[in-house]
């Protein structure tokens, strides 16, 4: 008898539970459409601020939009959908519910400091950083780059400084301008053909290659949506050989395309959730997208892997020498630990302790930049401020994560699953630390 109650009441309780549910997941879904409403609106004025946006155009601003960039209005509009949030942040919600609302209240503290900064209304390095991405970089002084960069003065053949010496190297493998696009699409290929074995994407994914110059950026990936991305290199960049492989890779596969397209398949589509349909650049979302982004070309070339496909299928098709080619790389490797000079040049930038002169300086002896490409990522800096950190912190927060849960470089299998699960998750830098 007892077992008979029980099995009557349950129906009318999981009823209850639901309609409960699928209220609150209306009211969500209503902020999120606000959220994605206040998004596009700020587009309007800033140009840098909407990334990629595939929702419905019923999202979209109508009508002319006003002469004057309505700060103190946005600002408004932010504050109150972040209080209609709380009400699903509660430890009682749908751990689904609370999840997307967190996600979506991070985002939103972005959004404000966007706007201030849009405004002209700066604030220090370090609190951009935490507002926008999630996370302030470690410091870093001028020593720590000067004693990484004594251990390339042992390495690096001949005469000369060490940059000197590096760039003479580095010039063996400059892929000529004529050869740029078959390396490029050879490179994609690889990276999209090693991606595919592990995930299966949507049949209709795929992409367009173009060539522009005069971007302070060396390579960019629009998406459009319907799991489409348009990929942009810029061919003022020096085009050292390890570049197309990185470019394919954090522009492709399994860095930029398609992170977005999991987000649209796994997300959007089959879970109807609106928000992640807009990206805005200057959001938590930016640190998973440039640290997955650059961890990502690990995943599909570890170890000796990347040397290996340069030395065998890059070179040749380039018609360059692999002479040099294996101190080359280990040079590349202490220059990826160098990468942090960008992040300390930023902030010396941003809060007004270092000038243009010395950042190009710092780019080039510690950096190991060529000028250049020194003058150019110094454009970067200015115009996309503390954006650089999400290159290399961001690269770090998800190697530690992914590590912590047992996808070390010992175990591909494992990290090939791990990483697809941060790339079709709402997740900031704040769920993997
Ligand atoms: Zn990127």
């Amino acid at each position: 008898m007892r077992y008979l109650i029980i099995l009557l009441l349950l129906p009318i309780l999981s009823f209850g539970q639901k309609s409960n549910h699928t209220l609150k997941s209306v009211g969500l879904n209503k902020i999120a459409e606000d959220y994605v409403r206040l998004g596009l609106a700020i587009g309007q004025y800033d140009p840098d601020f909407v990334d990629a946006y595939y929702g419905p155009d019923s999202l979209k601003p109508v009508g002319i939009k006003g002469s004057v960039f309505p700060k103190d209005s946005f600002l408004d509009v932010s504050n109150n959908l972040l209080e209609k949030l709380g009400a699903y942040k509660a430890k009682d919600t749908d751990t689904s519910l609370s999840r997307r609302a967190i996600w979506i209240s991070r985002q939103l503290i972005a959004t404000k400091r966007r706007i201030r900064i849009f405004s002209g209304d700066y604030a220090s390095f370090d609190t951009e950083a935490k507002e926008l991405f999630g996370i302030i970089p470690p410091n870093f002084t001028e020593d720590h780059f000067r004693n990484l960069v004594t251990q390339l003065d042992r390495l690096l053949p001949g005469q000369g400084s060490v940059n000197e010496r590096f760039q003479k190297l580095a010039n063996r493998f400059i892929i000529p301008r004529d050869k740029l696009d078959t390396l490029y699409k050879v490179s994609i290929a690889e990276s999209r053909k090693r991606t595919l074995r592990h995930y299966s994407l949507p049949k209709t994914e795929n992409f367009r290659v173009e060539y522009v110059t005069n971007k302070p950026w060396s390579g960019y990936n629009w998406y459009q949506g319907n799991f489409k991305s348009l990929i942009q290199f810029n061919t003022d960049v020096s085009a050292f050989i390890e570049k197309a492989i990185d470019v394919a890779c954090h522009e492709g596969y399994p860095g930029h395309h398609v992170y977005n397209t999991l987000l649209e398949k796994n997300l959007y589509r089959d879970r109807g959730q609106v928000e992640i349909s807009l990206y805005p650049l200057f959001s938590p979302q930016s640190l998973i997208a440039e640290g997955s982004a650059n961890y990502g070309i690990d995943v599909v070339f570890p170890g000796e892997e990347k040397i290996q496909f340069a030395k065998n299928v890059l070179l040749p098709l380039a018609g360059l020498d692999t002479t040099g080619l294996t101190t080359y790389f280990r040079a590349l490797e202490i220059k990826g630990k160098l990468q942090y000079v960008h992040t300390e040049v930023a902030r010396r930038l941003v809060d007004g302790k270092m000038t243009d002169k010395e950042a190009v300086r710092w780019t080039m002896e510690y950096g190991l930049f060529n000028e250049g490409d020194a003058v150019r990522a110094l454009a970067f800096k200015k115009k996309y401020r503390s954006y650089v950190i999400n290159y290399t912190i961001g690269q770090d927060v998800i190697r530690s994560y992914i590590e912590s849960k047992g996808g070390s470089g010992n175990n591909p299998e494992k990290r090939w699953d791990i990483f697809e699960r941060l790339l079709s998750n709402q997740l900031t830098a704040a769920d993997l630390q």
